[in-house]
């Protein structure tokens, strides 16, 4: 077995694995980073997690904010999308503020931005947007609102139009809240075809319905987040024809890992994408080139 197919067995191995794929990096458009206390309370969230999940969840990457941008350097992330999400209303706009001053001053990190189902969220999109964001993230569980809500269609069609992705945590997993599920966020995406959508965790659990939407869709996309990893494995996995099928939509796969708070090293996701491209022919190493840089290097730096 060569390299590319087994992936790198640790995070110290990951450069030389990537170099091996003739990619100068990665590109990883699902990453958080939070202000400090906010990041420590979702980190005593995760400390709690048998409770709230039914697992232990012990986060690998538990460090300070300099060093955790210095562990991205370090495994070769060229570019990332560091996503931040509120919990309730009127958090999305200094979340937004701040993870636009983050991305001015990370050169890895783009711009990012959030929204939640409020009054004002038309104006909070519109003025990222002129800010600069170059990726937003909506959390559908924890923000435990309707993605379908009135107030938030000019918002989706803002964001349709100015052709920026919306990374959209929708599906049941980890746990289910009230608004996730497929098939809530398929009527938005019904009403904005022309949304660029990532599905995070490519919809887990519902695995079949995020490709079949990513095959309606052209602009839908699937992120790789926590997906075919032991731990999610043991919780969701991955129907066995999951190679097979990614086959028919290759190009819209994107390397997505939820750095730092994965209860498991960052080689791990490498290691069961690379699985995926040694299942099928036609995967290969193409598909991991596109996967792990080109696709979404294209989607962060093409607004
Ligand atoms: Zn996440």
């Amino acid at each position: 077995m060569t390299s590319s197919a087994t992936g790198p067995a640790t995070d110290a191995d990951v450069p030389a694995w990537v170099r091996s794929l003739g990619l100068p990096g990665l590109v990883d458009i699902h990453v958080h980073f939070l202000p400090d206390r906010v990041m420590r309370k979702v980190w005593a969230y995760f400390d709690d997690a048998s409770r709230h999940y039914g697992v232990e969840w012990p986060v690998a990457y538990r460090l300070p904010e300099s060093n955790r941008i210095e562990v991205l350097r370090s495994l070769g992330v060229l570019r990332y999308a560091p996503l931040v999400y509120p919990h309730k209303p009127g958090m999305a706009e200094w979340l937004t503020s701040w993870a636009l001053d983050f991305g001015a001053r990370v050169p890895e990190a783009v711009p990012t931005a959030t929204l939640y189902a409020e009054p004002g969220v038309t104006d909070v999109v519109a003025s990222a947007l002129d800010s600069g964001a170059r990726c937003f993230k909506v959390h559908v569980q924890v923000g435990a609102f309707d993605p379908r809500d009135d107030l938030l269609d000019p918002a989706w069609g803002l964001l349709a139009e100015a052709g920026v992705p919306v990374v959209v945590h929708c599906g049941h997993g980890p746990v289910p809240g009230d608004y996730t599920g497929l098939d809530v966020f398929e009527k938005v995406l019904s009403r904005h075809p022309r949304l660029t959508a990532v599905l995070a965790h490519a919809g887990m659990p519902e695995f079949d319905t995020a490709l079949d939407l990513v095959a309606r869709y052209p602009r839908t996309y699937i992120d790789t987040t926590m997906v075919g990893t032991p731990f999610s494995e043991a919780m969701n996995p991955l129907p066995g024809d999951w190679p097979a099928r990614l086959a028919d939509v290759a190009d819209r796969v994107l390397l997505g890992t939820d750095f730092p708070n994965i209860p498991y090293e960052y080689a791990t996701q490498l290691r069961a994408i690379a699985s995926w491209a040694a299942a099928d022919d036609r995967l290969g190493d193409d598909f991991l080139r596109s996967a792990l840089h080109d696709a979404p290097s294209r989607l962060l730096d093409a607004n």
